[in-house]
């Protein structure tokens, strides 16, 4: 906790007005450029909104002074309270306009801002997103933004309003009655100064409450996620308490800063109204001696308040623009990150489908100090099939995932079509690769738009011959929608083969020269299980096949198979080959599974 507590401070430090955290709440400002128009039209009616009602304590003061007798340049009580009612009347339009103007370019600017953020996050490399938490990721793009837009639709004008309030308030009573000003404007440092103290611990306890609701909310996010093994190791009362105990942490310390938060505002209540009443005390003796009107003074009172209200609103705005510095922070981080290359028009091209890995070694950015793979030599000419063989956590999926080029390789290089990958264009590359995974995850749609994701121009007939080759048809045309019917968040209104079979129309509609096969390691039923193999053969004619083999009964037929054993090839060849060595670790492998 003390460490905790240690960052929280930094954190603090960190989000001071210093112009370089100004500079970066800049970086956000250029969103705002494309609706600058908007945004001065939305100044100007602020600007008109604020003179007009700053008018109102004057007219107020005269329509006391006409009702003790003296004159003014409009006469009569009636005359007078239809102006005041005028300048209420004419400032509510103003308001209207400026928050309608405020709104139009914050929600404009925010969605741009939504968009740059996601658009930027799905064109990072896998290495970004080895680091971060998804859940944290979200959290930019809606808390992040969402205050950011709060800021720049509210908090900037509430600001300008204040400004202009303050400084014509204060210049105006200067004018009228300079005395009476000074006095007023005596009291005024101290207050800032109890202010800022008080701001100081607020601040910081509020950072903390959200430092620990953002802890509560990771719970949430686990539970959520992973909800099928909770449910089944019955852990939904242990996460409840364990959410709870998330929670009381948020209360307490959100309990001592509504404490703060208390005294704070008893405080500023107590010394504005204290404040009052020394300008009335004071101004009292003026109009006692005959030295100020009892209209001045109304309207005198009447602007300490506009003027106090405006400086208390100022230390809001502070504490508000600390926390937006946070959030653009947070948001022009993602930005600032490098992406992959650009996904900008490229021109497909049909590659031939030849792959080779030469001396290649690998270790992941994140765990360096591993060497994942070791000394890799792989060769699969055009057409042919291979099967990556071997304990889990042997290196078999990273060495898929360096074909796709979702990392550099350390030592050695990858070739296809003779070319190394790193001279391919990326979007060429991953064009010409399908991938059936393990664990099928559809979109949320329906299944057309699941088999045409690869393909979102094709045609009725291209869609259903795919579906037809992955022997999904039957199950589909059964459905009363056919196509058109809804997969469910994440696929989950169909079986785990049906959505296999789903995902292998949509790689057969892809029709690359390379693809990847990670074999499901729950086995399905044993009809599901043959639609399923008949469907992969189909799939896998012609192409250049790599399959992830976790169950060794399907990988019989495959050219050759690569045994992998800490990162490095231990043996090669085809079943028949490997299953005959003694103590070879293909055949034992083959023993174990049998022995299962
Ligand atoms: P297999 O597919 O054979 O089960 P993997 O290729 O997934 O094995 O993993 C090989 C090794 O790399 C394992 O030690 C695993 O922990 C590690 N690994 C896999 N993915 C990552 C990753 N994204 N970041 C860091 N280490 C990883």
């Amino acid at each position: 906790m003390a460490k905790k507590r240690g960052v929280a401070i930094e954190e603090h430090e960190k989000r001071k007005l210093s112009k370089q955290n100004l500079s970066k709440l800049s970086g956000i400002f250029r969103f705002i450029l494309p609706y600058k128009k908007t945004f001065f039209l939305g100044l100007i009616f602020l600007l008109f909104s604020s003179l007009t009602l700053l008018t109102f304590p004057f007219v107020a003061g005269k329509l006391i002074d006409t009702a003790s007798g003296k004159d003014w340049i409009v006469n009569g009580i009636n005359s007078i309270a239809f102006i005041l009612l005028g300048i209420l009347l004419i400032q509510s339009i103003f308001s209207f306009f400026r928050v309608w103007l405020f709104a139009k370019v914050s929600e404009r600017s925010m969605r741009d801002i939504r968009i740059s953020l996601y658009s930027r996050m799905v064109q990072l490399p896998m290495t970004f997103f080895d680091k971060r938490r998804t859940g944290e990721l979200i959290s930019r793009i809606t808390s992040d933004v969402s205050l950011l837009q709060d800021t720049f639709s509210v908090t900037l004008a509430e600001l300008f309003r204040q400004i202009i309030t303050l400084i014509a308030g204060v210049a105006f009573l200067m004018v009228t009655t300079p005395k009476l000003t000074f006095f007023m404007l005596a009291t005024f440092p101290i207050l800032v100064v109890i202010a800022m103290v008080f701001g100081k611990f607020i601040r910081k306890l509020s950072k903390e409450t959200q430092d620990e609701l953002a802890a509560a909310n990771v719970i949430v996010e686990e539970t959520l996620q992973s909800i099928m093994t909770v449910k089944s190791f019955v852990g939904e009362d242990f996460e409840t308490k364990r959410y709870r105990r998330g929670l009381d942490k948020v209360v307490h310390v959100a309990l001592k800063a509504a404490g703060f938060r208390g005294a704070f505002i008893s405080f500023i209540i107590f010394a504005l109204f204290g404040g009052i009443v020394a300008v009335m005390w004071y101004g009292a003796s003026l109009v006692a001696r005959g030295e100020m009107s009892i209209g001045d003074l109304v309207s005198f009172v009447l602007y300490t308040t506009f003027i106090g209200g405006s400086i208390a609103g100022l230390g809001d705005i502070y504490g508000q623009v600390q926390k937006a510095i946070g959030s653009s922070e947070r948001v022009l981080e993602i930005l600032e990150e490098i992406p992959e290359e650009s996904t900008a028009d490229f021109q497909k091209v049909r590659i031939h489908g030849d792959i080779s890995f030469e001396n290649v070694a690998f270790s992941y950015p994140t765990r360096t100090e591993l060497e994942v793979l070791k000394n890799i030599n792989l060769k699969i000419p055009a057409g042919e099939k291979i099967a990556l063989a071997g304990q889990s956590g042997a290196g078999k999926s990273t060495i898929v995932q360096l074909l796709l080029k979702f990392y550099q390789v350390q030592k050695g290089q990858i070739l296809v079509d003779g070319k190394p990958i790193s001279d391919w264009n990326l979007q060429q590359l991953r064009s010409n690769i399908g991938i059936v995974p393990q664990e099928v995850l559809l979109f949320g749609g329906s299944i057309r738009e699941n088999i045409a994701y690869a393909k979102p121009d094709a045609t009725e007939e291209e869609i259903i011959e795919a579906a037809k080759k992955a022997n999904s048809w039957q199950f589909i045309s059964k459905f009363p929608e056919g196509l058109d019917t809804l997969v469910g968040e994440r696929g989950i209104k169909l079986s785990g083969g049906q959505r296999q079979r789903v995902a292998i129309a949509r790689a057969i509609l892809k029709d690359p020269a390379i693809l990847i096969l990670d074999e499901a390691t729950s086995s399905l039923d044993a009809e599901s299980e043959s639609l399923v193999q008949e469907a992969l053969d189909e799939l896998m004619k012609n192409r250049t096949t790599i399959i992830i083999a976790h169950r060794l009964a399907t990988i019989r037929k495959v050219d050759r198979i690569y045994v992998l054993k800490d990162g490095e090839i231990v043996e090669e060849g085809n079943h028949e080959q490997l299953a005959e060595k003694e103590d070879g670790f293909y055949a034992n492998l083959v023993r174990l599974q049998f022995a299962e």
